[in-house]
């Protein structure tokens, strides 16, 4: 069983944390897989109250939870109703801001590509 890697805390772990040092910035996500350097495994506990150092940023990531916000083919009908409703007037501006889709929570995780996120494989 894998324990939380805090000094005197002997707790199951439930959640590691990946400090990216060249990000400033510590990832709390779902327990790894496999052990990884810079990684630490931490029970719910020190999970909860984990603080990141001064400068740095905590990214929690929920474990099993798909990133919020729509899917693509959400965005792709909003779209669809958008152009539909507009018809035959002439495309209002928020079209293209519904088109840009860039403004969801996946973006944000997504630019940290070259971290591992690790998911069960359903
Ligand atoms: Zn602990």
């Amino acid at each position: 069983m894998r324990r939380c890697s805090r000094t005197a805390c002997g707790r199951a772990a439930v959640a590691t944390l990946t400090y990216v040092y060249s990000d400033s910035t510590a990832v709390l996500g779902p327990l790894a897989t496999y052990a990884e350097p810079h990684c630490y495994d931490l029970c719910a506990e020190h999970a909860e109250r984990l603080t990141a150092p001064r400068g740095w940023e905590v990214v929690r990531l929920a474990p099993d939870l798909e990133p919020p916000g729509p899917t693509h083919d959400d965005l792709l009908a909003l779209a669809d109703a958008v152009r539909e409703a507009a018809r035959p007037r002439p495309a209002p501006p928020e079209q293209a801001a519904v088109g840009g889709g860039s403004e969801y929570g996946t973006t944000e995780i997504g630019r940290r590509g070259h971290l591992r996120v690790l998911r069960d494989d359903r």
